[in-house]
């Protein structure tokens, strides 16, 4: 119970990647070394996750240059280096973001995190998880300069490509397959019309766990800007009842950053609950009490066997030393509540 894992990424160490542009990961190891100094970086990332007691781990997206970028790379018809400036997020920044192309015909010649995976096994005895980018959010990240068809016949074209690989990553020993969809707290119209079709599609056949990532975005300072502007919170509560009645085994929320009412965990039916109870905005590392505050808020909603904890987002902006301080946090939190919860049921 209160198994703990988190959304994904971990910051890159210095040697591999730049710092300064983290969540786009300018490599500066020549390209010949570059899959040994990965490897090495997953190898920290691993030691991390374990030194800190983590229940369910992953490679720290250590090998990606962007969470969207690497999957794209790996397809036929996707230029990543080349970028164009476009408004996503429904403009709720208000400043442009670099996307990639779709410039020719999408497929997907090869597995293109398989090989990533199977190092992670070989270096770990705990479930791993590896994510992916959902279909919404694919095409809001996008620019699509070749079909130029209507969005839900894009989704539906994002889903086979991104289900193939899930399919690869589950048959390779995968133990979760995370599809990331913050986009679904953005455009509930397309959620509702298109958004949960495309995610079944993506998961359909997939043969382990299969979750969906729906978080307010990194922590960096123009989301921080809207989160301070922002009042309205009541997305989960369309998401979660909807995704209730889905294929999806787990759904992962930010629960620490964002200002959503933990009752509406209640509407997720017996979905696991994966809840951010790390806040990937501050390079404050919270203490365990506020974590395992941030627990109790839902274990009033979800049972401990259903909640599993874990970051609001990716930590790949932040400093390595906040990132694994917050690891620490998040396990100590965890380990406080569930001797609580042990202590309750145990006979008086
Ligand atoms: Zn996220």
């Amino acid at each position: 119970m209160l198994r703990t894992t988190i959304a994904g990424s971990l910051p890159k160490p210095s040697w591999l990647a730049d710092p300064d542009y983290q969540l786009f990961a300018p490599w500066v190891v020549p390209r010949e070394r570059l899959w040994e100094a990965q490897q090495d970086a997953i190898r920290l990332a691993l030691a991390e996750q374990a030194a800190a007691g983590f229940d369910v781990v992953t490679d720290g997206e250590q090998a990606r240059r962007h969470y969207i970028w690497d999957f794209l790379d790996g397809l036929t018809g996707t230029d990543t280096h080349r970028t164009v400036k476009k408004r996503t997020r429904g403009d709720r920044y208000a400043v442009p973001q670099d996307v990639a192309r779709i410039v020719g015909e999408l497929s997907r010649p090869r597995p293109i995190m398989v090989d990533i995976l199977r190092f992670v096994k070989q270096h770990t005895t705990r479930p791993v998880k590896v994510a992916l980018p959902g279909p919404m959010t694919i095409i809001d990240t996008t620019a699509d300069e070749y079909y130029r068809d209507d969005e839900k016949t894009q989704a539906m074209r994002w889903a086979a490509l991104v289900n193939a690989e899930a399919r690869d990553l589950a048959a390779a020993g995968a133990d979760i397959v995370q599809i990331d969809e913050p986009c679904f707290n953005v455009y509930l119209d397309k959620f509702e019309e298109w958004g949960v079709e495309a995610l079944e599609a993506a998961i359909e056949g997939v043969s382990c766990t299969t979750s969906v990532h729906i978080c307010y975005s990194y922590g960096i300072p123009l989301v921080l800007e809207w989160k301070q502007r922002n009042t309205e919170w009541g997305q989960y509560g369309v998401t979660l009842p909807r995704l209730a009645r889905s294929g999806i085994h787990q759904v992962s929320v930010e629960f620490a950053a964002s200002r959503m009412d933990p009752a509406v965990l209640a509407s997720a039916g017996d979905k696991d609950i994966v809840l951010g109870v790390i806040d990937v905005g501050t390079e404050a590392v919270e203490s365990p009490e506020i974590v395992a505050d941030r627990i109790r808020k839902a274990l009033t909603y979800v049972p401990p066997e259903r909640l599993y904890l874990s970051t609001d987002c990716g930590m790949v902006p932040r400093s390595r030393a906040a990132a694994y301080g917050k690891l620490r946090a998040l396990a100590a939190g965890a380990r406080i509540v569930r001797d609580e919860v042990l202590q309750q049921r145990s006979p008086a």
